[in-house]
């Protein structure tokens, strides 16, 4: 499926806009449209649903050591500052960037790529140094460049590549055969002469800084005076609201470990490159999991939490060769981190090949809990140590408070160990809407075929479950689907439609997703029965007008 295809849909349809367009949009910001807003409201009740709410506590699950509980939370966007210094997002929550004096964009230093390129015997403009052929491999009288790519080797930027070749060496298309391409696309953290470099976009070579770190953060200010002491963050993660009423859940309820906190809410990250659609965003949704458990256990939780959460996804259908489950290699765990997995897509943005991340599934040990209680040194210097130093005090005081558990019942008291699934609510609305687009050829009311598009939504996150057509709009036929479409729309999502020929209001549902349409025909009048048809299979059946409810609701539920 292309991606401007989908793109497309869900403008057309209200699945989604880019935030502020008639102000020509914002960078990293959407909107979420009519049909769009009851589909990821779908995905979080679900989750909720099948997280926290249906949850029962009392069977062992399968895979899982023991009996657990799970509870829901809702804290602030914005905490105490000191919140985000003691979980190291202060000092480490950063991307390394590179900015173009020329163009003044902004790019993300581990996405660039580019290739190097010579040009017989002629300078680019605003090279100066000539090359030397021990620095380089470049033959003696060439110049050498690299071209800074923000994708992957696509056909296409390849082509930008080159008339962007064409410009620096001030050079004819006709002479693009002077240009001597020299190798593959490389990364351009390979790169460590930044003089030859040409930036995405720029006429002159060397306009790229050095990078730097760029913290992803967004800024505020509490209160009127806008000071360092007023100067508040947005939550880039829900997680550390949790850790923070770890005390006040346990303290509240009569939970004990091993049990969960969860919570949904909206995120912040600065993010230097949003792109790809909703996939990055500056702001987005997550659904984060905060799993306490005894040390001895956890090793066993993490392995359920990680089957869990990639069975959620394969249930609600992102099923198949698009999604896997990836564990980290050692050396891309993070210092506190035992174990974590990414839960990950094809999406279709994505080079061939190339997977996404849906969600992390991390084991991170006693990490949080005991920073938030004992405080952090520089975690820059030192990032492994979150205990006092011998003599040092901690750069970032902790709470001071105690967040140790007593089991009640062996009177051991321990720093719990944390299993965090932390899903994103918009990238898991973005994979369900890349799944479900299907194009088939199907004949139209006069019986010439055409291509269908269809959105083959689960049932239970479809935005709409049902729709209800008179066939013709006489002989009391609106009547009786006005009152069947009542009914529906006690129980759930339903639409009512009687404009235009019966295939085309069945096209306009089957692009909105909606599983079952409910016909009131000629039929009815003598019977009491309707069709009702299926968006996948295209097969119709009589239900008695009096069942219909009860056989939609089964089927969505
Ligand atoms: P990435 O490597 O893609 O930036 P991450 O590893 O930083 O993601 P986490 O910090 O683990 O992401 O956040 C948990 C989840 O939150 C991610 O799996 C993703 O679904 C979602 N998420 C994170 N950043 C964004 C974003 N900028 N836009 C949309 N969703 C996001």
């Amino acid at each position: 499926m292309e991606m401007e295809k989908l793109v497309s849909l869900c403008k057309r349809r209200g699945f989604l806009f880019q935030s502020s367009e008639i102000y020509g949009g914002i960078n990293g910001f959407w909107d979420y449209g009519p049909l769009g807003v009851e589909l990821k409201r779908n995905i979080k009740e679900a989750w909720w649903q099948d997280m926290v709410t249906s949850h029962d506590e009392l069977t062992v699950a399968e895979g899982a050591p023991s009996t657990h509980e799970m509870t829901g939370l809702d804290c602030t966007i914005i905490m105490h500052p000191q919140v985000w210094k003691v979980s190291g997002h202060f000092d480490l929550f950063t991307d390394i960037m590179v900015e173009c004096r020329e163009t003044n964009k902004r790019f993300r230093y581990d996405q660039l790529r580019g290739r190097w390129v010579t040009c017989t015997g002629k300078k680019a403009k605003g090279q100066t140094k000539q090359l030397s052929a021990s620095t380089s491999e470049a033959k003696p009288q060439e110049f050498e460049k690299v071209f800074v790519l923000t994708k992957s080797e696509a056909e296409e930027e390849l082509a930008d590549l080159e008339r962007a070749a064409l410009k620096a060496f001030n050079i004819r298309a006709k002479d693009a055969d002077k240009l001597n391409w020299d190798g593959e696309v490389v990364s351009f953290e390979t790169i460590s002469n930044f003089e030859n470099v040409l930036g995405p976009g720029a006429k002159r070579v060397g306009t790229l800084t050095d990078p730097r770190d760029f913290n992803l953060m967004l800024e505020s200010h509490a209160g009127p005076i806008k000071s360092d002491e007023n100067k508040v963050f947005l939550r880039p993660e829900t997680a550390q609201g949790i850790f923070v009423n770890f005390k006040n859940v346990v303290d509240s309820t009569r939970v004990r470990i091993p049990f969960g906190i969860a919570q949904v809410g909206k995120s912040f990250r600065n993010e230097i490159t949003p792109r790809n659609f909703t996939f990055r965003s500056r702001e987005f949704e997550q659904m984060e999991i905060e799993f306490f458990c005894h040390p001895d256990t956890s090793r066993k939780w993490y392995e359920y939490w990680r089957d869990r959460r990639m069975q959620w996804y394969t249930d609600l259908g992102l099923a198949g060769e698009r999604l896997r489950l990836r564990d980290h290699a050692t050396d891309e765990l993070s210092h506190y981190s035992t174990g974590t997995a990414d839960i990950e897509y094809a999406f279709p943005f994505l080079p061939e090949g190339e997977f996404g991340e849906l969600e992390g599934i991390s084991h991170r040990g006693d990490f949080d809990l005991r920073s938030h209680m004992e405080g952090k040194l520089d975690p820059k210097s030192c990032p492994l140590e979150v205990e006092l130093g011998e003599n040092g005090k901690p750069k970032y005081r902790g709470s001071g408070r105690d967040l140790t558990y007593r089991d009640d019942q062996t009177n051991e008291r321990f720093t719990p160990h944390v299993i965090e699934p932390s899903a994103g609510a918009d990238r898991a609305t973005l994979a369900f809407l890349c799944e479900a687009y299907t194009e088939d050829e199907q004949p139209d009311d006069k019986g010439k075929m055409q291509t269908r598009i269809v959105m083959k939504f689960h049932p239970r996150i479809a935005p709409i479950k049902a729709a209800v057509f008179p066939l013709v709009k006489k002989d009391g036929m609106p009547e009786i689907a006005r009152d069947i479409y009542r009914s529906l729309k006690k129980r759930f999502p339903a639409f009512y439609d009687e404009k235009g020929a019966v295939g085309r209001r069945y096209r306009r549902q089957d692009e909105a997703g909606t599983p079952y349409c409910i016909t009131v025909d000629g039929q009815t009048l003598t019977d009491q029965t309707v069709t009702i048809r299926d968006r996948d299979t295209l097969k119709q059946w009589r239900v008695k007008i009096d069942d219909v409810v009860e056989e939609i609701a089964l089927r969505v539920s």
